[in-house]
């Protein structure tokens, strides 16, 4: 793996795909500065070495130049997060860029136009991407959240940087954390997996059989395995046709020697909503006309053990309907549980999707060893897949 270490800096310009697509509110404030603060370390790196810095990314889903979208109205929190003044150029690529590009002297900091205000971006277009090439003398790859994307500036424009492309020290990071889990891993290795639905998570499901020694199953995947192991759910969420393929996992976990644990017991609704009337009951004895939405005290304590005993932890999905404080218990206290393994020496990694937002919200992401910052992209490298923005960096 091509690292920043690899390369002295010194009088080189740096282009960085970064990922600065945050949050901004009605007047243009950016509410959430976590992605600037994450691709900090890579800015300060080559900027300590001697080198400047050309960073580049997109923001929203604009529909070609749409000045909402404008990258200029993060560039005061930039410089701000950063320590340093940001110049901004208003395009991503053509002459007035190149010239900026330029005249950037070590040290100094440019910032591009929203790349999305070319179409040419998200189609992969190799032209765009080799007028982006043009800017710097080292391409980096910081940008975790776009990885799973063959984008001009993700992908393409590595293409012609043959020998100078690395990734930035949060990709990096993404990776190996993930082959801490799903590599090489300290034994036992314990995958959580929740969510609403099988279907969503069956490839992950497959992908890592081979690599863990207990599966916890929660959140709404749970019933279609009750349901095709012949448990009563009543109105809760279910996939009548993906029974079969519950059965079929559960099948080749055994073969696998994965210890699957599924709850035993849920906390039932009335309704879908967070003052319904609740009871716990047995996961396979669900009334009609009520919901399984959160993980009962039973399911928990066995979790609770299977974690503890767990060297190598990784949690992809809420155990149950964590967005409404009623059912969120479940969630928070496996995230407790984990964070007290962590405590104790474990590693472990939140990835993929809604348990990072669950994390995040309980005030849980500090006691955990990684938290990734990309859903869709941790989600893809969970299934197996070679995402196409770190390929071409190791081509
Ligand atoms: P996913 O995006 O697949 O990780 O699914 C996350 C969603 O699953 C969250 O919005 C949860 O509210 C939802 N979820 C978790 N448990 C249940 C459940 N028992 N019934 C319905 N939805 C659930």
């Amino acid at each position: 793996m091509k690292t920043l270490s690899d390369i002295d800096f010194k009088d080189k310009k740096a282009l960085i795909r970064v990922d600065f697509n945050v949050p901004l509110d009605e007047n243009f404030n950016v509410t959430d500065t976590n992605r600037i603060e994450a691709a900090k370390p890579t800015i300060d790196k080559i900027l300590n070495d001697g080198g400047s810095v050309i960073l580049m990314s997109h923001l929203g889903r604009p529909k070609g130049k749409e000045e909402k979208y404008s990258l200029k109205h993060i560039v005061a929190t930039t410089s701000e997060v950063l320590g340093k003044d940001v110049k901004f150029v208003e395009d991503s690529v053509g002459e007035t860029v190149e010239k900026a590009a330029q005249a950037l002297k070590p040290g100094e900091i440019l910032l591009l136009e929203n790349l999305r205000f070319y179409s040419e971006e998200e189609a992969g277009d190799e032209a765009f991407a080799e007028k982006l090439a043009k800017l710097g003398d080292v391409y980096v790859n910081d940008a975790f959240g776009t990885a799973h994307r063959a984008h001009a500036s993700t992908t393409i424009v590595a293409k012609f940087f043959p020998e100078n492309k690395v990734f930035g020290t949060l990709l990096a990071k993404e990776i190996d954390s993930l082959n801490k889990v799903l590599g090489n891993s300290e034994k036992p290795v314990t995958a959580v997996l929740g969510g609403s639905k099988v279907s969503s998570k069956i490839t992950v499901i497959e992908n890592i059989l081979d690599k863990v020694d207990h599966l916890i199953i929660g959140g709404g995947m749970t019933f279609t395995f009750i349901k095709a192991q012949g448990g009563s759910v009543g109105d809760s969420i279910c996939e009548d046709d993906k029974q079969q393929l519950a059965l079929d996992i559960l099948e080749k976990a055994k073969a696998n020697n994965v210890q699957v644990h599924l709850p035993v017991d849920v906390v039932a609704a009335d309704g879908f909503k967070n003052d319904a009337n609740t009871k716990v009951v047995d996961v396979k004895e669900i009334p009609d006309g009520w919901q399984g939405l959160d993980a009962g005290p039973k399911s928990l304590e066995q979790f609770k053990e299977v974690i503890l005993n767990s060297k190598t932890i990784l949690w992809n999905g809420p155990l149950g309907v964590f967005e409404m404080e009623n059912f969120a218990k479940g969630t928070i206290q496996l995230g407790e549980y984990i964070a007290e393994a962590t405590k104790n020496g474990a590693f472990s990694l939140v990835g993929g999707g809604d348990s990072v937002a669950a994390v995040k919200q309980f005030g849980l992401e500090p006691k955990m060893s990684y938290v990734s910052t990309g859903g869709g992209a941790m989600l893809e490298m969970l299934e197996g897949k070679t995402l196409p923005g770190i390929a071409a960096i190791q081509e």
